[in-house]
């Protein structure tokens, strides 16, 4: 006989409420059950007599408490955008650190990055700001700004030692995100930048369902050309569209790679159904570009440079820029590149 396994929740159930866990019965639902999450859970008169009264009852009820609090937290920041893939690999969080650098470029402009990976936090070390520890004020848990207009929040901040794994589980897991957007005090910016973990895990679902529900633009998917990423990045997609998130559009990342001595390009990654331009048309979402795959991106994300400022003519600095600008047309916020002589 095949194994059972549990049903899955709907997509639209978690999203409603993340942090509230199924409620726990002892007898099976009756006929005029008004609902074991419902506000009625175990007051209603069809509950008389129910074995389950008793934890129904006392089942917490209604939308989570925390939503108010984390958009007021957030209400000064004027854009959310997610940045999501469906595959780890695929360079999201360097895509991420990336992004807010072409952003930053704006000296007007003050950006922010959110990394909620919180398993593997790799934005510190991209920013620079691997050393770093959470500062904490009246207002908060202050952002680490690696340049004047560019701050960054993420687990490792909260670590005592950096190369500690991270073992998080089940409700303790989503509470530290939560507290992540509860607590940090973001102030007034332009755009935030939520760098998330890959897939459909729980902490995906979490950042994901306590940001719609305070209010996001929508999110960046980041794929590579490969048929692997592109089937993962479609399950991601699907999500997007189930949970009501907006998709501002693809990116194919890791889009050929450039040599850094004679920027010859080739591809590494085979497009062999296309890559990610072809899968926008096809699903009907913008697609925001391609951006190459350079080896001194990740020198520079491994000595928390601005790639931009060491290799500005680079094929993936104008590339990025590039994607950039059409995020920006995405979420109506102007991109300004204060190099370009428009
Ligand atoms: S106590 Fe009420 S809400 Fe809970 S399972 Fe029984 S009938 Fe449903």
């Amino acid at each position: 006989m095949a194994p059972s396994l549990e049903e899955p929740e709907s997509i639209q159930d978690v999203l409603s409420n993340p942090m509230k866990a199924k409620t726990q019965l002892v007898a099976p639902e009756p006929e005029h059950c008004p609902g074991p999450e419902s506000e009625r859970a175990g007051t209603a008169d069809s509950c008389a007599g129910c074995p389950n009264q008793k934890i129904c009852a006392s089942a917490p009820k209604g939308p989570d408490p925390d939503i108010p609090l984390i958009s007021q937290r957030l209400a000064g920041v004027k854009h959310r955008v997610l940045v999501l893939s469906g595959k780890g690999g695929v360079g999201k969080s360097t895509f991420t650190s990336m992004l807010a650098h072409a952003f930053a470029l704006n000296p007007d402009s003050t950006i922010g990055i959110m990394d909620t990976d919180i398993c593997g936090p790799s934005i510190p070390k991209m920013m620079g700001a691997e050393a770093e520890t959470i500062h904490v004020s009246n207002s908060g848990w202050s952002p680490v700004w690696v340049m004047d207009n560019l701050g960054v929040m993420s687990i490792q901040f909260m670590l005592p030692n950096k190369d500690d794994a991270i073992i998080w589980r089940g409700p303790k897991k989503n509470g530290l995100i939560k507290q992540f957007l509860k607590d940090v005090d973001w102030g007034d910016m332009d755009l935030l930048l939520v760098d998330t973990p890959p897939g459909t895990s729980d902490e995906h679902l979490s950042v994901n369902s306590f940001l719609k529900a305070s209010g996001i633009d929508g999110a960046v998917v980041v794929t590579t050309p490969n048929e692997v990423s592109l089937l993962d990045v479609q399950k991601e997609i699907d999500f997007c569209r189930k949970a009501g998130i907006k998709i501002l559009g693809l990116v194919d990342n890791m889009s050929g790679f450039v040599c850094p001595k004679c920027t010859h390009q080739s591809q590494i990654f085979e497009a062999t159904t296309g890559g990610g331009e072809t899968l926008a048309k096809d699903l009907g979402i913008p697609f925001l570009g391609g951006v190459p795959l350079d080896p001194r991106i990740g020198m520079a994300c491994d000595y928390g440079e601005s790639y931009f400022d060491s290799f500005p003519d680079s094929p993936a600095c104008k590339a990025l820029k590039s994607v950039a600008r059409s995020v920006a047309v995405q979420i109506g916020l102007e991109f300004v590149d204060p190099s370009s002589e428009d």
